[in-house]
Order: C-alpha cells, then sequence, then structure tokens
C-alpha cells in the first residue's frame, strides 16, 4: 500500500535505490521476536511461530521489497522507539465515513467496526457520515480517468480540528478516489502519527472502478480486501512498520495482487508489538477473531485461527 504520510512517520515511500532484500535468517527473525522469558505461557506460545506461519520470499519484480528499502523494526526496537499507546484518556479508534457507503457502492461499516475491535482489542466507534457535496472539501476531476479525486490534506485537517477527545485515532475511510497534490495521479491514503489521523480509500480495491462486472463474491472480496487495508493502515497508527519477517498483514504492498496475498492476520513479530501496545488477552482476541471471520464467511480466516489457538492452548 502506498501511503503518504506527513511529518515523521514510519516511512513507507522509501528511496527508490535499486534494493536488494535479502529474507532474514531463521535467527533473525526469533531476534526479532525477542526473548520471551517472563511472558505468560499462553503469550509464549502465541508468540511462539510454530510452523503456522511462512517465512516472507524473496520479492519479484514490481514487489514491495523489490523497489523498496525496509530495514525491518523488531520487537526491542519498537520498545526503544517509545510507540504512541492507547491510555485512559485515549482509547478509542473511530472511523470517519466519508461519502456514500450503501450494499452496492462498499464494505459494511459495521463490519468494519467488528473487525477493527476484534483485531485491536479496543473500542471502536463510527462517526456520523460527512457528505463530501456539503462538505469544504477540495475536490477534482481525475484528468485521466474523469472520476472524483478529494484532496488528502483536507481530510486530515478536517479529522484533527474534530478529533473527539476520547480519540487513540481517527481513521476516515471512503469509497471516493484521493489525489495528495495536484501534480499526483492518486494516492490511496494518507495519514498523520502524530496528529492520530489518517484517510483510505477502498475506492481502487473494488473490481467495479476498474469498469470490471461485479460478480457474486464480489462484495466478498471487498470486504476483504478492506479490513486488511483497515488493520494494516491503523496498525501504523500504533507505529508498526512494515514487517520483513512473515508473511503478514503489515507486509508492504506494491499493487493488488501483492495486496490480494497478505494474510488477514499479524506474525508473531507484529502481535507482540500489538499485543506490548494495548495488552490484550491474546486467547480471547483470538476467539473474537474467529467470531468475525465466521459471521463475514472467511472460512480460510476462521479455520486458521482455530488452529492456532488450540495449539497455543496445547487442546
Ligand atoms: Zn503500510
Ligand atoms: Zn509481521
Amino acid at each position: 500500500m502506498k501511503v503518504l504520510y506527513k511529518s515523521f512517520s514510519v516511512l513507507l515511500f522509501a528511496a527508490l535505490l535499486s534494493m536488494n532484500f535479502k529474507p532474514p535468517t531463521d535467527k533473525e527473525t526469533m531476534r526479532a521476536i525477542g526473548n520471551l522469558e517472563g511472558l505468560s505461557r499462553v503469550l509464549q506460545r502465541a508468540l511462539d511461530p510454530g510452523q503456522d506461519f511462512m517465512l516472507i520470499r524473496q520479492p519479484k519484480d514490481g514487489d514491495w521489497l523489490a523497489e523498496h528499502k525496509e530495514t525491518g523494526q523488531t520487537f526491542a526496537e519498537f520498545v526503544y522507539a517509545n510507540p504512541i499507546k492507547p491510555n485512559g484518556g485515549r482509547n478509542t479508534i473511530y472511523l470517519q465515513p466519508l461519502g456514500r457507503f450503501s450494499e452496492s457502492q462498499g464494505p459494511s461499516l459495521n463490519m468494519l467496526k467488528a473487525y477493527a475491535e476484534a483485531f485491536f482489542a479496543l473500542e471502536v466507534n463510527i462517526l456520523p457520515t460527512i457528505a463530501i457535496g456539503k462538505s469544504t472539501l477540495s475536490h477534482r476531476r481525475n484528468p485521466y480517468t474523469g472520476n472524483r479525486q478529494i484532496l488528502t490534506g483536507d481530510i486530515l485537517i478536517l479529522l484533527k480540528r474534530n478529533r473527539p477527545p476520547d480519540a487513540f485515532c481517527t481513521l476516515a475511510i471512503t469509497m471516493e478516489d484521493l489525489y495528495p497534490h495536484p501534480s499526483w495521479n492518486f494516492v490511496f491514503g494518507q495519514a498523520s502519527l502524530r496528529d492520530g489521523v489518517g484517510v483510505f480509500s477502498f475506492a481502487r480495491y473494488d473490481p467495479k472502478f476498474y469498469g470490471e462486472d461485479r460478480t457474486k463474491d464480489c462484495q466478498k472480496l471487498l470486504l476483504q480486501r478492506s479490513c486488511k487495508v483497515l488493520v494494516h493502515e491503523t496498525g501504523h497508527m500504533f507505529s508498526l512498520a512494515h514487517c520483513i519477517y512473515f508473511k503478514c498483514v503489515m507486509n508492504g504492498s506494491n499493487h493488488l495482487q501483492e495486496s490480494d496475498d497478505r494474510p488477514q492476520l499479524l506474525c508473531p513479530v507484529c502481535l507482540r508489538k500489538l499485543q506490548h501496545s494495548t495488552g490484550f488477552d491474546v486467547a480471547k482476541r483470538y476467539r473474537n477473531l474467529i467470531h468475525f471471520y465466521q459471521d463475514a464467511g472467511f472460512d480460510r480466516e476462521a479455520d486458521w485461527v482455530s488452529n492456532r489457538l488450540k495449539w497455543i492452548l496445547d487442546e
């Protein structure tokens, strides 16, 4: 996912140098997870990859790691950077719908809320929809495609101004296409970690955007993609950098196929970071995710988490 970050942040638009990414060795990967001594038995099992995770592969031409220099972020480096965590006063994730989300036009907002709640184990609230036509947001017609696009900077200013006092972060989500600057063709999203605000478009995850017919699985595919983008981008708000250790929802993505190949879930390195931030009970979180995946018809994920949980709990 190409997301332009303002000010300091996880650097997503890395230098366009020729990259020679080498997948980390087993030893480097275990070092990234870190020493598990002193953790509860359940957490130790949850952070032990066992046989359940695929190591990252050598990237192909055009893949994220072939084009972007990523040095990785071990658990210890994450902790050392003293990332912003949810706290007593700021512990709610807010979703700000921008423009229409309808049955035929986008993923279900309630499903996105339910997924973020299960994934981050925090309260998630949906703010009242902002109608594009009635807003003061700058917009244009894309010079090539002719579709409407909204200027991301205006959205971030609006989110910052309207930020609820208990917000850990506020994420605007939209089926509108976005642009960050008049000279850009488009952008998938933009965020400011410092301000805890971001905006992401699902428009280009909808086959309809490319003029393709809506098949009966289209809505499910759009929900799968949107769920993945939502937790990836929200993960950045918790200061999780791109993952270079396992196949993981925090892997960078340069194109739709790479994004579709990413799993929905966090690898042990990234799971440990998020657990450190929010202190969730890993077994309870996995149970909630199983319920969500079953409700959403994400059978593969429901099976994977069920088997993983049995292994963690030694059942
Ligand atoms: Zn990213
Ligand atoms: Zn990861």
